[in-house]
């Protein structure tokens, strides 16, 4: 009896286990619908937020907003700390910025287009701020002062109508991407930079990079480079209040000078100065910007500008 007993147990245990895998398997058969289901359903709401997406329009953005959403991979960045790669994602955006986006804003003139393919604007860049290289602005280079926004580079760069002879005298060294540029389309540049910590890391990179056409000096560029003289043409980086004479006086004639003119606060204005004699020098005003302000003896003019005035005010009162 006690025999049957536990045999009749085992069996009703046996049948209770059989049973509790029995419910278990089909929980889990119809629990495994609903959780597929339930994913698809989120990919379906999301399909409107998808096109919400598009509609808000990546391809409508500003290119900044779209050149932000890009990472590069972190191999490319180590590359291009060493200045030797430029493969991938940098190469594709440098090819959306010039060939979309300086085209689009009107930028013509060719060579000046290849010049902008050619310098790896992310070589000018501090590290932190790689990822934003081919976003169309200005950037902090350090000391206060910015790499200029690729479109106003091109921009003065095409309003040079420089020649493969030229000579050109830059003012504002920077990051030495403008020189950079200049520096595919003429046979050579001479940059000045009054912030020596600036004008030494713009050496070191030029070098790095094989520029041999770039000549560099550390000082105030309001003088320009007498021993250099004269120059096919000149572009000033930095806001003066006004075209320092030295320079017209060292650039040839036939040649141009393009500068922005304006205070710090104010808007300020791309300026071109054409030199067609000695004494014949024309004006014209292109584009309003905004640009760092030349320091040296342009503020220097300013100060005495200013304590003349007050001086005259003074006395009159
Ligand atoms: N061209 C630079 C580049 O591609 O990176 C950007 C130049 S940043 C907008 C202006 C530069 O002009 C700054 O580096 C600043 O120190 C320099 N600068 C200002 N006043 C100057 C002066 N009197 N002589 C030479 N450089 C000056």
């Amino acid at each position: 009896m006690r025999a049957s007993n536990r045999i009749q147990r085992l069996f009703a245990s046996k049948k209770i286990a059989l049973s509790q895998i029995f419910v278990l398997f089909v929980f889990l058969l119809f629990s495994a619908a609903p959780m597929s289901t339930s994913a698809m359903g989120m990919g379906d709401s999301r399909g409107p937020g998808g096109e919400t997406d598009t509609q808000s329009g990546k391809a409508g953005q500003s290119s900044e907003q779209a050149g932000n959403q890009d990472n590069a991979s972190p191999s490319e960045a180590q590359d291009s700390q060493s200045g030797t790669s430029d493969n991938g994602e940098y190469r594709d955006r440098r090819e959306h910025l010039v060939q979309d986006v300086l085209t689009q804003k009107g930028i013509q003139d060719q060579t000046v287009l290849e010049a902008m393919m050619a310098v790896r604007r992310h070589e000018f860049v501090p590290e932190q701020r790689r990822d934003s290289s081919y976003v169309d602005r200005s950037l902090p280079i350090g000391h206060g002062q910015t790499i200029s926004q690729p479109y106003i580079v091109a921009f003065m760069t095409e309003k040079l109508g420089l020649e493969e002879d030229d000579r050109v005298l830059e003012v504002g060294t920077g990051s030495g991407y403008q020189a950079a540029v200049l520096a595919k389309i003429v046979k050579d540049v001479y940059s000045i930079e009054i912030i020596e910590g600036l004008h030494e890391s713009a050496e070191a990179r030029l070098r790095r990079l094989g520029y041999t056409n770039i000549h560099l000096r550390q000082g105030d560029g309001y003088f320009g480079w007498p021993e250099q003289a004269p120059f096919d043409a000149v572009i000033v980086t930095a806001a003066a209040g006004h075209i320092p004479p030295p320079l017209v006086e060292q650039l040839k004639a036939g040649g141009r000078i393009i500068i922005p003119i304006g205070g710090t606060y104010e808007v300020q204005s791309l300026v071109l100065v054409e030199k067609h004699g000695p004494e014949d020098v024309t004006t014209d005003h292109l584009l309003p910007v905004r640009f760092v302000p030349m320091t040296g003896q342009a503020q220097k003019g300013k100060a005495q500008e200013k304590q003349t005035s007050e001086g005259k005010k003074d006395s009159s009162s």
